[in-house]
């Protein structure tokens, strides 16, 4: 894989993130949409996202009128094999190798690909606060299917919940539909006591997530945004490298952690 070169300039702004983790690590990590875009996942929320290209699909909608369901269904059909086949790239793999050695402990994302577990990281230190999309769930009795283990049936069908009948969707917070609160909750307790926030990929125009690194900064950690448009964070961070995930990551991982064994990681894409 050709390898993005970083100028001198934001090598040495990544080097001050490796300081501070090194300093007073472990530090942790919130994610956006930003990280997956060099994984050939386009912003699922942002203006040219995959998903939201036609009208986004609102809550209220969806519960409300079967045709907006019936829409969402094809959609999925059609959309998730993209999400499905997706591998994590270097930016991911540079987090996990940072959590692996101790660095980083818990992610905070608002993707629904599941990447970083894809990458290594281990899902209970991953909290994804939008959802994920790959797993099903019923809005009536809260059970959960695996996406790979769920037929949604043939176009133009709506899947109904095989044991209550209830309403089923993919397992992701919509437009419109809060947040879970327990996640919430989780993040945001982590953020306050955390002594070092790396902000990745996102603009921190969602909320309630951009209440995640905000609380981090008004708590007193260093904060560093690793991204390639400002952020209304920027003045606050200590750091700030306008870069894309992948050169900068994987620069930060080889200061703290060395040279990963395999060029891009593809033997350890493929072993998960
Ligand atoms: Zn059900």
């Amino acid at each position: 894989m050709e390898r993005e070169t970083l100028t001198v300039e934001r090598r040495r702004l990544v080097e001050a993130i490796a300081d501070a983790l090194y300093q007073r690590g472990p530090g942790m990590a919130f994610t956006g949409a930003g990280i997956s875009t060099e994984s050939g996942i386009p912003d699922y929320r942002g203006p040219n996202g995959l998903w939201s290209r036609e009208n986004p699909t609102r809550f209220r909608d969806f519960l409300a009128d079967p045709e907006v369901r019936r829409r969402y269904w094809d959609r999925r059909r059609e959309r998730y094999p993209v999400l499905a086949s997706a591998r994590p790239n270097a930016g991911h793999i540079a987090l996990a190798r940072l959590q692996a050695a101790g660095y980083l402990d818990t992610i905070v994302t608002q993707n629904i690909d599941g990447l970083h577990q894809k990458a290594g990281s281990p899902p209970e230190r991953v909290i994804e606060l939008h959802g994920t999309a790959h797993a099903i769930r019923c809005l009536a009795c809260e059970l959960l299917w695996p996406a790979e283990r769920f037929d949604p049936g043939p176009p133009g069908t709506i899947p109904a919940c095989p044991v209550c009948g209830g309403l089923l969707k993919e397992a992701t917070v919509a437009f419109g539909e809060p947040v879970p609160r327990r996640l919430l909750e989780r993040a945001l307790a982590l953020a306050e006591t955390t002594p070092v926030m790396l902000v990745v990929g996102t603009s921190l125009a969602v909320v309630p997530a951009a209440h995640v690194p905000r609380r981090a900064a008004r708590s007193g950690a260093f904060v560093a945004i690793v991204n390639d448009e400002p952020t209304p964070l920027d003045r606050e961070a200590h750091v700030v490298v306008r870069a894309r995930a992948g050169a900068a990551l994987t620069y930060l991982a080889e200061l703290l952690v060395g040279a990963p064994a395999e060029p891009a990681g593809e033997e350890r894409e493929r072993s998960v």
